[in-house]
């Protein structure tokens, strides 16, 4: 069994500002911070909630002291950031940092050097005891809302019926390809503006939730390897399997105007569910959002934070919906972070890491490194 912990009253939980293009969120927001001070000082980076609409007076009045990333990288324990850090953002050695970046193999080549360990986010077990933690959930859940607006705002028709006395408008029709957090909220949240709303996923257990919704589910025939892998993720299907799949919904695609194109296999290349071959038989005017632009997107065309069109079909690649909606995204980011380091406090300033444990076990699991035993910071 591996233990890392850190025995120390003066436990410093540092927050880092996140420094990438159209990264909008804070990892940690002042509430949060004012429930979390009795078991660890906090340092925030100078500036770090103001795009989220969270300023430096309200994290000093809860308790945080403000200061800059170079304090923060030399003084705290622990380092919480949304984003993977830059190169000069790397914490010292044996320091611990929270953050998402879990397949970023270079960051984990960097971190590795340095004997960082690094709880990254995208480990946290998809268990009903880490539910509270699971930052892929509440960001995939803002993500599925988001892409909705995204979408209905680039489209030329309105989503609900409206009887009027100029004429009846009919529904727009949206299928979410993928109907897990994201497609699921896609498809929520589409339902409410009044689209006729259908889902597709791979796993079998996902038409009972997508017809829960109201939604219909698109049966497709053949061996599409449609299947359930381990921690109820969807099985990577084969090439094959792939083009048989794009070609059975190809019909479906072509009667839709909104498409939201959520489906992904976790650390491996998106699964390629629309080419350029579908697209010439949809309808010109529809728009596709595909929320799986970073991992090489669910459309051929796909380009991250570009909009391309092709025979009249806007294909938009955006990797920035939570942020778009930051104020409430670091909000439910930060719930997460406060239930992870509520876990991992169990008692003021000692940060508990146990290799036998299931969530800081899976956390620790995934490091390039082995962290010795003993004190952390
Ligand atoms: P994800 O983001 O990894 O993938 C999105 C969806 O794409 C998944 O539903 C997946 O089945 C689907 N998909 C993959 N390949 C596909 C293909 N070729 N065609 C169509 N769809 C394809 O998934 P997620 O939203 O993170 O959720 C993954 C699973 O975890 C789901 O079963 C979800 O219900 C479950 N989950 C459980 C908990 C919990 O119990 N605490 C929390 C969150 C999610």
């Amino acid at each position: 069994m591996c233990v890392v912990s850190t025995l120390n009253q003066q436990l410093a939980i540092g927050v880092l500002k996140e420094r990438s293009a159209r990264e909008r969120r804070v990892a940690l927001v002042p509430a949060d911070i004012r429930k979390l001070i009795a078991t660890a000082a906090f340092i925030v980076e100078r500036g770090a909630g103001q795009e989220a609409g969270f300023d430096d007076n309200a994290y000093a009045s809860a308790g945080a002291r403000v200061a800059t990333s170079r304090e923060i990288l030399e003084n705290c324990g622990v380092i919480l950031k949304v984003r993977a850090p830059g190169v000069d953002e790397v914490p010292r050695s044996g320091r611990i940092l929270v953050s998402l970046g879990g397949y970023d193999l270079d960051l984990g080549e960097r971190l590795r050097q340095r004997s960082v360990i690094h709880l990254a986010l995208e480990r946290i077990p998809r268990t009903t005891r880490a539910q509270a933690m699971d930052v892929l959930s509440s960001q995939a859940s803002i993500a599925g809302y988001a892409s909705v607006l995204e979408g209905a705002r680039a489209l030329s028709v309105l989503l609900p019926m409206l009887i009027t006395a100029a004429g009846t408008i009919k529904p727009a029709k949206m299928i979410a390809l993928g109907a897990g957090v994201a497609g699921l909220q896609a498809i929520a949240s589409a339902r409410r503006l009044g689209a006729v709303v259908h889902g597709f996923d791979v796993r079998a257990a996902a038409r009972e939730q997508v017809e829960s919704l109201g939604a219909r589910f698109v049966s497709v025939e053949g061996d599409i390897g449609a299947g359930e892998g381990a921690g109820g993720y969807a099985r990577e299907q084969s090439r094959d399997q792939q083009a048989q799949l794009r070609r059975a919904l190809a019909p479906h695609l072509a009667a839709m105007q909104l498409v939201i194109a959520t489906a992904q296999i976790p650390g491996r290349p998106a699964p390629l569910l629309i080419d350029r071959e579908t697209l010439g038989t949809m309808q010109p005017g529809a728009v596709i959002v595909d929320l799986a632009a970073e991992t090489g997107g669910n459309c051929e065309v796909t380009r991250p934070n570009q909009t391309v069109v092709v025979d009249g079909v806007r294909v938009m690649g955006p990797t920035d919906l939570p942020s778009l909606m930051a104020t409430d995204a670091s909000r439910m980011f930060s719930g997460n972070m406060r239930a992870l380091l509520t876990y991992l406090l169990r008692e003021p300033g000692h940060l508990n890491l146990d290799a036998s444990d299931p969530i800081s076990g899976a956390l620790l699991a995934g490091q390039h490194w082995a962290p010795a035993t003993g004190a952390a910071a």
